[in-house]
């Protein structure tokens, strides 16, 4: 008897009513059990979902970007699943929820603490499930503000869809990586971004020692705003941008 989700009690097709368009989630599923990834895949698939897959938490690391969602186990076979939760919020907001064996309260509450949306204990209905993914999909559309590509902040405009800097009427002549560190700057308004989250955006890798690549991007972009105390360093976390009025 299939022990975590239990596929064939929850014959399962999308209802014709359902928006499939408007409700699609990308997921990222990491879980190191091969039956119950394939059930997993085939459920939220057969709902409307894409689901990519990784066994390895490491990997969750480095895959995190494309996901909308992530669905997360706990026992992985590299680091445990609580790790790479904890790692994840160092460096991304991306809506969690954990799918796992364990159902003793610390682990629950240790979840919850360290960021997941929620938690649910296998075996998992695969109806629960779903209803689940689109709850936490609602609320994180909810928070999410579209602005449409374009930050403005005092006389900075950033526009990521056409790649265009514009400092106080002057274009800026970015290189890629660049313009995607003053973006990022940009995107968190005036708030420190963390080295960690810089390094993932621009290397893919949060934890990967880039650092001194990092420091000469860092000099570039500066040197190309010509304003003196924009990008500043808060010494042992990160940087934040102080924008000059127009
Ligand atoms: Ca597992």
């Amino acid at each position: 008897m299939p022990r975590l989700v239990e596929l064939s009690s929850y014959p399962w097709a999308p209802s014709p009513d359902l928006n499939v368009e408007d409700d699609a989630v990308q997921l990222l599923i990491v879980e190191d059990d091969h039956a119950v990834a394939r059930a997993l895949i085939d459920a939220v698939s057969a709902a409307g979902h894409q689901a990519e897959h990784v066994s390895r938490g490491a990997d969750a690391l480095l895959k995190h970007h494309n996901a909308q969602m992530i669905l997360l186990d706990l026992g992985l076979p590299d680091m445990d699943g609580l790790e790479v939760l904890r790692k994840l919020r160092q460096i991304s907001e991306v809506p969690v929820v954990i799918l796992s064996a364990r159902n003793d309260e610390r682990s629950v509450v240790r979840g919850l603490r360290q960021g997941a949306d929620d938690f649910l204990v296998k075996p998992i209905g695969l109806a629960v499930l779903l209803a689940r993914i689109d709850a936490v999909a609602r609320r994180a559309k909810v928070q999410s503000n579209d602005n449409g590509g374009v930050l403005i902040a005092g006389g900075l405009r950033v526009d990521t869809g056409k790649h265009e800097a514009i400092l106080n009427g002057r274009h800026l002549q970015l290189t890629a990586k660049e313009f995607e560190l003053l973006a990022l700057l940009a995107q968190h308004d005036g708030a420190v971004v963390t080295r960690e989250q810089i390094l993932d955006r621009l290397w893919g890798d949060a934890f990967v020692a880039v650092s001194r690549s990092l420091d000469v991007h860092l000099t570039g972009l500066r040197s190309k705003l010509a304003a003196p105390g924009m990008i500043v360093n808060v010494r042992g976390v990160g940087y934040r941008l102080e924008t000059p009025n127009p």
